[in-house]
């Protein structure tokens, strides 16, 4: 049983059973919280120690030191996640793929769903130019491998996982998210509870991705080449990446992985004259983007020469740019409108798929736009807007919802945008453990991401499968709680029916 944190009701609940008000749903956690102080002081050193020497750990921002790592910030339990719910993501993951390929590879909805947006924002026109660039040069290579992650929260409102948005660059956290998962089996172990391990559902997120990466390294076709990481100029997550370089290192022992930031790679990236992407004497075969998902991450003409030159080779990318632009918030929202599912998908599989979207509106000029605006005007708490960007602390809630459309209402400025339902998950504890400050028992909500690999042309899907999953929890009065920015962190999935 859990207490009503929100003083909307005088009572305890029993799990997923909603407030008076419905303003909020308790989970039981999956232990009765608070641990007594006892218990605390044993299981933290052992969480943590646990946590640092399997490699749950980061750089951060603050006194960054390349010599030295620091744990990543967790939760010392796993948090209760809902199995139906769960298993229902998991099995649509292949069909999300599915989509995301096929809209990727329709150059007709693609643009009419971008259209207006490359005009007004100047980070999508460029990922656009390189698009049409390249589809009119023609295409040196149509294999594209995704390697995605659906964000879901389980809604309160409609008890059900809806969409947060569904990442085609840079998912990360695949590594990170499997060692807290063999942390959390082991803290229930030490706390004499094995029998609530088969509520931790197996996750083989690293692996998934990397032999994602290694099929496409084999369909390449040349023993010799390399695969591509693409990396920000300083990494802080570089716990994350490693694993997969050695996890990539051990499935195929004769695979290299080199990693370049966009800066490097302009200076030393070239194409021979059959477009293979050659950097310092490697030919390579993948390419896997860590990077170039936003704008600071291009300090220059250089560096989106680089991605042009990246886009225009033999290399298979992970994204291409044409999956890239598929995972704008843009496209997103278009995909959303009725009947556009079933272009892309049968009747059948449409249905399923989009009950996991939450209302997603267009804010472009025009009656259905000013309607979507007086909506968020009205009700802001009611709302989430977004850019097109990507990596985390760039949308626009609550008050500040009207603020920002008091300025844009007016202008095109508004078609850089789009409006979402705020999803309402439900709130349970849990102890949050970060480096250098006392353990915390807070109130929490969870974001599920589910992983999906696919590899193929336009025409012939070669792999498409689920390939784990990963839980970010944050505080539950934060708007994001970017791991990195100390707000939320990592967690790992108890189910309960
Ligand atoms: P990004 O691509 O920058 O990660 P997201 O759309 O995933 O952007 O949003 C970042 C975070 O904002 C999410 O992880 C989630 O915590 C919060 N968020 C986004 N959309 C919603 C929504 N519709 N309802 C509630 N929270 C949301
Ligand atoms: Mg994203």
């Amino acid at each position: 049983m859990a207490t009503c944190p929100s003083d909307c009701c005088d009572g305890t609940f029993d799990q997923m059973k909603p407030c008076k008000q419905m303003t909020t749903t308790v989970l039981d956690s999956c232990l009765p919280l608070p641990l007594p102080v006892e218990v605390l002081t044993e299981i933290i050193p052992k969480a943590k120690d646990f946590a640092l020497l399997h490699g749950a750990a980061m750089r951060y921002k603050s006194n960054f030191d390349p010599d030295s790592l620091k744990m990543a910030p967790f939760f010392l339990l796993p948090s209760a996640f809902p199995r139906r719910e769960f298993d229902r993501v998991v099995k649509l993951q292949p069909l999300i793929n599915v989509l995301m390929h096929r809209i990727a590879h329709n150059h007709e909805f693609l643009e009419s769903s971008l259209k207006k947006t490359v005009n007004v924002d100047d980070f999508t026109a460029r990922l656009w130019k390189i698009y049409t660039t390249v589809r009119e040069e023609g295409v040196s290579q149509w294999v594209s491998l995704g390697l995605f992650r659906c964000d879901y929260f389980y809604s309160v409102p409609s008890h059900s996982a809806q969409q947060v948005e569904i990442n085609t660059i840079a998912s990360s956290f695949a590594a990170l998210t499997t060692r807290v998962s063999l942390m959390h089996r082991y803290i229930l172990g030490e706390l004499r509870k094995p029998e609530l391990l088969h509520h931790l559902p197996e996750n083989d997120a690293l692996a998934g991705l990397c032999s994602g990466m290694i099929s496409a390294w084999e369909v390449y076709s040349c023993p010799k080449a390399v695969i591509l990481f693409v990396i920000e100029d300083v990494t802080y997550n570089i716990c994350d990446q490693r694993f997969h370089e050695y996890e990539i290192r051990r499935q195929r022992p004769d695979v290299h992985v080199i990693r370049r930031n966009l800066t490097q790679i302009s200076k030393t990236g070239h194409l021979t004259d059959d477009k293979r992407l050659m950097i310092d004497g490697n030919e390579i075969a993948v390419v896997y983007f860590r990077a170039g998902y936003e704008p600071a991450q291009y300090h220059s003409e250089a560096e989106w020469e680089a991605r042009l030159t990246i886009e225009r080779s033999r290399a298979i990318k992970s994204p291409s740019i044409q999956y890239q632009l598929a995972g704008t918030k843009k496209v997103q929202q278009e995909i959303a409108r009725p009947d556009v599912l079933k272009q892309f998908l049968s009747d059948s599989e449409a249905e399923l798929v989009g009950q996991l979207f939450t209302g997603l509106y267009s804010l472009d000029l025009g009656p259905e736009g000013d309607r979507a605006v007086q909506m968020a005007m009205e009700n802001p708490e009611r709302f989430v807007l977004k850019p097109q960007r990507e990596g985390g602390g760039n949308n626009v809630y609550g008050a500040e919802i009207k603020e920002v459309l008091e300025k844009i209402k007016d202008s095109a400025e508004r078609e850089a945008y789009i409006l979402m339902d705020r999803i309402r998950p439900p709130i349970q504890e849990n102890y949050l453990v970060r480096p250098y400050e006392p353990v915390r028992l807070v109130e929490v909500v969870s974001e599920l991401g589910i992983f999906g690999v696919i590899l193929g042309t336009n025409k012939d899907i070669m792999i498409n499968k689920f390939s784990g999953h990963m839980l970010r929890t944050k505080l539950s009065s934060v708007n994001e709680g970017g791991v990195a920015a100390g707000l939320g962190a990592l967690d790992s999935v108890f189910l309960f029916d």
